[in-house]
């Protein structure tokens, strides 16, 4: 392993939260509960959900009507199909491989329940859920849906069979990925055979981390993470190196950090205590759109 680009490792983190969305995802929250603010920037947050198995039932679990102002949420679904509805009139089922990136920006409400069959059958859940913010001058702009389907993104084959990166966004070597994004950022979706070293290379400047979704790897030299572990990076230097003792899956993150001021409440994010509450009158007022 070359060491003389490797981005720093800065720690390694167990989930801060675990709790149920609604009550049809049961997360392991990585961020913003274990608190390292910039140093991920532009992500504010990471659920797990699942995997966890449903039984059957005629009413879909999930979550109802809420609004989102400031930034975008990213799903990523690994096992099982959730079905979403927004104000803004988009609407969509996101299966095994699919992603849906939902702009939300000056605000949408939506709902995100398991899809009507996956409820009636039962069956395992498994997705990520990443919050993504908006440089403040696209705070404001309007909603945007991505459905992006799992025949959309491109994988690209490691090196000595390694196993594959599916780039979701940003750029791996020539390959570039679907999603459209407002900041230079890298979402990939990584599969490692056990045994295997793979090595990537990120633009300088970019923050990152490193998910194990499943299976047992070393990032930059850590220790072996385990499932629902991550490893932060520096800012600083470019290779990330990636030790698969187990099959694994992981998400690899990364992104020029934003370097504005952070704001939160809950379903809103913004850059001043101003624009919060500005958010929740217009939510309440009804200007960010009612679920028909
Ligand atoms: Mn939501």
């Amino acid at each position: 392993m070359n060491t003389a680009h490797m981005k720093p490792l800065l720690a390694t983190f167990s989930p801060g939260s675990t709790h149920v969305v609604g009550d049809g995802f049961h997360v392991r929250n990585l961020f913003p509960s274990n608190d390292i603010g910039e140093s991920i920037s532009p992500f504010l947050l990471l659920d797990y959900a699942g995997p966890t198995r449903y039984g059957p039932r005629a009413t879909p679990r999930g979550v109802g009507e809420h609004p989102h102002r400031g930034f975008e949420t990213v799903t990523i679904v690994h096992q099982g199909r959730v079905a979403h509805r927004d104000s803004a009139g988009n609407s969509g089922v996101v299966g095994p491989g699919d992603v849906q990136w939902m702009t939300a920006a000056s605000g949408v409400v939506h709902e995100e329940f398991h899809e009507q069959r996956f409820s009636e059958e039962g069956g395992v859940l498994q997705m990520v859920q990443l919050w993504v913010n908006l440089p403040a001058r696209h705070k404001l702009s309007p909603p945007r849906y991505q459905g992006i389907e799992s025949a959309q993104i491109p994988r690209v084959e490691l090196a000595g069979g390694a196993g594959h990166a599916r780039v979701i966004a940003g750029e791996l070597g020539a390959v570039r990925g679907p999603a459209v994004t407002f900041t230079p950022i890298n979402v990939w979706d990584l599969a490692l055979a056990g045994g295997s070293q793979s090595e990537f290379t990120l633009p300088l400047g970019h923050t990152a981390a490193v998910v194990v979704i499943e299976g047992r790897a070393s990032v930059n030299g850590s220790p072996a993470l385990e499932d629902a572990r991550m490893a932060l990076l520096d800012v600083d230097g470019e290779t990330v190196s990636i030790a698969a003792q187990l099959d694994s899956k992981l998400l690899l993150l990364s992104g020029v950090p934003l370097g504005e001021p952070v704001v939160s409440h809950g379903p809103f994010v913004m850059n001043t205590g101003e624009e919060i509450r500005q958010a929740i009158k217009d939510f309440q007022s009804g200007r960010m759109g009612r679920l028909a």
